[in-house]
């Protein structure tokens, strides 16, 4: 198969890390007989730098022509003083929402070979961690409307926050059809006790669920939910939630399965094109140095051979090399539990190398 995958490298470590995932990808082409073609894309502060903007419309462009999105992580300190209107994130959120990406789906599992660094009590852990958060993408009060006034004498702000009933049911299909390929439960958080978008969210998701009689449905508060995350996360198998609790959330499920750098997530629409990259950002605190672990874009290139590609036997090698090279002892600093760590590079080989 030929595909064609538009690269936006980002910022900070986003190049080391995205370098190698392409070069895991490579190594699948070869194995597997195909093709790929990256088309860079600029975006984030590098292209705030170049163009002025953090998603420049060749960008855009670019993204939307290609069979599939491969992102590394954007921002940074240099630009944290841009107006709100262009800052690096906005170039994120305003390519999600011109691709039509209304769910994230983040895998939360933990590693058999590195329950040390799982921060929850070890009989908790012992259960086993292995949930997918579905968030919704493009709604509620990320998307809405955003003021400051002076009322009184003193700053007044305001989000809003709103959803619509189509907007709750398609994520909450993308869920189900999940929850039918794993162990058939869904939890849906929301806050219904108190806000009217979630009440809206409770019943649309009930509705949906009617049309998946072969899977639970369980309703929970999203405090509880925090909760239950820590004290329990075995009973989780497919969680479905709005934006901003899906964004807290799904960061505290990673969380829990030991480093933030082993994570990938991917975004979807309707069809098959995705955008895929790491759940943390732009580390600039390990940039140039040869530090980051690269594991978590490595993964979501997995993911886009899964979901995007339909390539399930290109996506499993992927993933059982990263097995094979965990099981090997091959460690970046985040996940070290001493013996010898590996640099980006480094891993990114161990990991081509078991492809
Ligand atoms: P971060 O995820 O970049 O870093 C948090 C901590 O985790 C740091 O100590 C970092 O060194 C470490 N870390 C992250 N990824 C790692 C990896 N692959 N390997 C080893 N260690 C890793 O979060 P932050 O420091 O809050 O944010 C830094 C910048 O990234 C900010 O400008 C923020 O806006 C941006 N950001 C971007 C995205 C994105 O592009 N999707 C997401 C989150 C944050």
């Amino acid at each position: 198969m030929n595909k064609s995958i538009a690269v936006i490298r980002g910022d900070g470590i986003g190049p080391e890390i995205v370098g190698e995932a392409i070069r895991v990808l490579d190594a699948v082409a070869a194995k597997f007989g195909h093709t790929f073609t990256y088309h860079e894309a600029p975006m984030g502060g590098n292209a705030i730098d170049a163009f002025g903007v953090p998603l420049p419309d060749s960008s855009l462009e670019t993204c939307l022509s290609c069979d599939s999105v491969l992102l590394g992580a954007v921002g940074g300190p240099k630009w944290d003083a841009q107006p709100p209107a262009n800052r690096p994130e906005r170039g994120l959120l305003r390519l999600r929402s011109a691709m039509g990406l209304y769910t994230n789906i983040r895998p939360a599992r933990m590693f058999a070979d590195l329950s040390a660094a799982c921060p929850l009590r070890s009989d908790i852990a012992a259960r086993g961690i292995d949930f997918v958060v579905v968030r919704e993408l493009i709604g509620g009060v990320y998307f809405g409307s955003h003021s400051t006034e002076t009322v009184d004498g003193e700053q007044k702000a305001t989000d809003i926050m709103s959803y619509s009933e189509h907007e709750i049911r398609r994520v909450a299909h993308v869920a189900f059809q999940m929850a039918r390929k794993r162990r058939r439960r869904v939890t849906s958080v929301d806050k219904a006790n108190v806000l009217d978008c979630s009440r809206l969210w409770r019943r649309v998701v009930t509705e949906v669920a009617a049309e998946y009689p072969d899977v639970e449905l369980l309703h929970m508060y999203v405090d509880n939910a925090a909760m239950q995350i820590v004290r329990d996360p075995s009973q989780f198998d497919v969680i479905v939630t709005e934006n901003l609790f899906g964004d807290i959330l799904s960061d505290e499920a990673s969380q829990i399965t030991g480093s933030i750098g082993m994570i990938p997530s991917s975004s979807m629409g309707e069809g098959t094109r995705g955008l895929y990259e790491p759940i943390h950002g732009s580390a600039p605190d390990i940039a140039g140095q040869d530090k980051a672990n690269p594991i978590g874009t490595i993964l979501a290139a997995a993911m886009m051979l899964r979901y995007s590609f339909d390539m399930a036997a290109e996506a499993d090698a992927v993933e059982a090399a990263v097995d094979a090279a965990l099981k090997d002892g091959c460690r970046c600093g985040d996940i070290a539990q001493g013996g010898a760590v590996l640099g980006c590079r480094g891993m990114g080989e161990a990991i081509c190398q078991r492809i």
